[in-house]
C-alpha cells in the first residue's frame, strides 16, 4: 500500500490535523509519476475552445487535435465551429523543413471556407522544437484576410496546465479594445471562467438579468469574438475559474481600469455570495438591486430547499473524494456536499497554488487528504483506504472510480448536467444520490469481502 506514493512527491500531500500545513505545489509534475494534469497547449485548448464563432487550428501532429477534439461540452447558442478540431498535422517533412507555409495554406484555406471572427493557432510541442514563427505567419494571414488570426504560445512541454491558461488569457487579451463599448449599460459585468458546459451560463445570465445586470461578454462559455473586443465596456469581471481567467481580469484592470471579483456558482452559499457580491459592487449607482438580489435568491431557494432534504437522508454520512483542475472550484464543492450531510475525505487539484491550498485546509474537517497534482495510483491508494463512496471529478478521473467500484460524479468537461446555479444545486444532489446509493456497489469485490469480513465479526462477538 505505501509504495502507492512516490518519495519524491511527499511534501505534495497533507493529512488536516497532522502538524502545521506545509504543501508543495505549483511546479513541474514529476517525470514518470503520470500526472494527472494536462499539458500547456491542453490548458489553451480548454479555455479558448469555447468561442464559438472563432477558427481554432492546432498546428501540430494529428494527435494533440484529436487529445483536444471537442473536449468540452461548451454549449452554443448560434454557431458551432468551435466543435470542429482542426490540425495542421505536422509529419516527418514539416519537422525538418518546417510547417511555416503548411500553416498559412491551411489558415487561409479555412478562413476562406468557414469565414470566422477570429482564428486561434495553437502552438505545440514540436513546434517549438522546430522553431516555425507561428506569430510571423498570423499576422501574415490577418493581414491578407482583415481577420484577428491570434497565435496562442502554448508548447506543450513549456510548463504546466497553469502556463497554458495565460497563454489562453494573452490571447484574448489582445481581442479586447477593439469593440464599440457605447450602448453599454453602466452596471454591466464580463462573466469570466464559465464554459458553459451543460448551459450554465445561461442560468447565471438570467439570475444577473433579474437583478439589472447587462452581460457584456461570456469568457469564454457561449463565447463571441465581438463579445470580447467589447469586453473593456463593461464596469466589473466577474471571474470563476481563477486559474483559467484570473490573469486576463488582471491584465484588463490594469490596462483599463476594470475592477474584478472572484465568484463561485456551485452550491448556496457561494452562489447566493456571488450574487450579492456584484450588487454590493454597484449598489452606489444602482440603490435597488440588493434588494432585487434578495429576491432572486429568495425565488430559488423556495424552490430548491425542499426538494434537498429527500436526496440528504440517504446521502448523509457518506465519504466524497474531490480531485478537479483548479481548487477553487474544490471550495464550493466542499460547502455543497455539506448541505447533503456528506463528509470530504480526500479532495486535490491539478493547478492550485499554495493560497488555494490554505483556503482549502482552513475548511476541511480534520483527517482529510490533500493532494497537489495527484496520478492515479496515489488516487486509488486514498480512495480505498479512505472507503469513499463517492468520487468526484473529470474524464481522467471516471475510469479510476469505475475500476475500482465506486460512485463517480463528472463535474468537468463532459457532464451533461448543468452543476450551477440553484438549479444546478438540485440537479448535482440528483446526480450524487443515483451514483452514490446504487446497489450495483454490493457487488464489487471489495466491498463484498468488506462485508463478510463485518458479518464474522459480529457472529464472533
Ligand atoms: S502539445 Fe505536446 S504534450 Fe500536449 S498533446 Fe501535443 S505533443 Fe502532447
Amino acid at each position: 500500500m505505501e509504495q502507492a506514493i512516490f518519495e519524491e512527491r511527499r511534501d505534495q500531500i497533507h493529512r488536516t490535523g497532522e502538524g502545521p500545513f506545509e504543501l508543495a505545489c505549483n511546479r513541474d509534475s514529476l517525470a514518470g509519476a503520470v500526472s494527472q494534469r494536462a499539458c500547456v497547449f491542453c490548458g489553451s485548448r480548454v479555455v479558448l475552445y469555447p468561442i464559438a464563432d472563432a477558427l481554432h487550428l492546432v498546428h501540430g501532429p494529428i494527435g494533440c487535435a484529436v487529445y483536444t477534439w471537442d473536449i468540452r461540452g461548451a454549449l452554443s447558442s448560434g454557431p458551432e465551429l468551435h466543435r470542429l478540431s482542426f490540425s495542421t498535422d505536422l509529419q516527418e517533412k514539416d519537422v525538418i523543413f518546417g510547417g511555416e507555409k503548411k500553416l498559412k495554406a491551411a489558415l487561409l484555406e479555412l478562413i476562406e471556407r468557414h469565414k470566422p471572427k477570429a482564428a486561434f493557432v495553437y502552438a505545440t510541442c514540436i513546434v517549438g522544437i522546430i522553431g516555425d514563427d507561428v506569430a510571423a505567419v498570423c499576422r501574415d494571414v490577418a493581414e491578407k484576410t482583415g481577420i484577428p488570426v491570434i497565435p496562442v504560445q502554448s508548447e506543450g512541454f513549456k510548463g504546466n496546465k497553469r502556463e497554458g491558461y495565460t497563454a489562453a488569457c494573452k490571447a484574448m487579451f489582445t481581442l479586447t479594445g477593439s469593440g464599440d463599448t457605447s450602448d453599454i449599460s453602466p452596471i454591466s459585468i464580463n462573466i469570466l471562467g464559465d464554459f458553459n458546459l451543460a448551459g450554465e451560463i445561461w442560468i447565471i445570465r438570467d439570475y444577473f438579468k433579474r437583478m439589472g445586470v447587462e452581460t457584456v461578454a461570456n469568457i469564454t462559455g457561449d463565447g463571441r469574438v465581438d463579445d470580447i473586443r467589447r469586453a473593456h465596456g463593461a464596469a466589473l469581471n466577474v471571474v470563476q475559474c481563477s486559474g483559467a481567467t484570473m490573469e486576463l481580469a488582471k491584465m484588463m484592470q490594469d490596462k483599463y481600469g476594470i475592477p474584478f471579483i472572484r465568484a463561485s456558482y456551485l452550491g448556496i452559499e457561494d452562489m447566493a455570495d456571488s450574487l450579492y457580491a456584484v450588487a454590493e459592487h454597484f449598489k452606489d449607482r444602482d440603490p435597488g438591486i440588493m434588494e432585487r438580489a434578495q429576491q432572486v435568491v429568495r425565488e430559488e431557494l423556495s424552490v430548491l430547499l425542499p426538494q434537498l432534504g429527500q436526496y440528504r437522508k440517504d446521502l448523509e454520512g457518506k465519504k466524497v473524494a474531490i480531485y478537479v483542475g483548479g481548487a477553487f472550484k474544490a471550495f464550493s464543492l466542499i460547502k455543497a456536499f455539506r448541505h447533503l450531510g456528506m463528509k470530504v475525505v480526500l479532495v486535490g487539484s491539478q493547478t492550485g497554488t499554495k493560497e488555494d491550498y490554505e483556503e482549502l485546509a482552513a475548511i476541511c474537517d480534520p483527517g482529510t487528504v490533500i493532494v497537489d497534482d495527484s496520478n492515479p495510483l496515489e488516487l486509488s491508494k486514498f480512495v480505498k483506504e479512505l472507503d469513499v463512496d463517492l468520487f468526484v471529478g473529470g474524464v481522467k478521473e471516471r475510469p479510476i472510480a469505475h475500476k475500482l467500484g465506486v460512485g463517480f460524479c463528472d463535474h468537468n468537461h463532459e457532464r451533461k448536467e448543468a452543476l450551477e446555479g440553484f438549479v444546478g444545486m438540485l440537479n448535482f444532489a440528483r446526480e450524487v444520490h443515483a451514483s452514490a446509493t446504487s446497489p450495483i456497489w454490493r457487488f464489487v469485490p471489495r466491498r463484498e469481502a468488506m462485508a463478510k469480513a463485518e458479518a464474522a465479526k459480529k457472529e464472533a462477538i
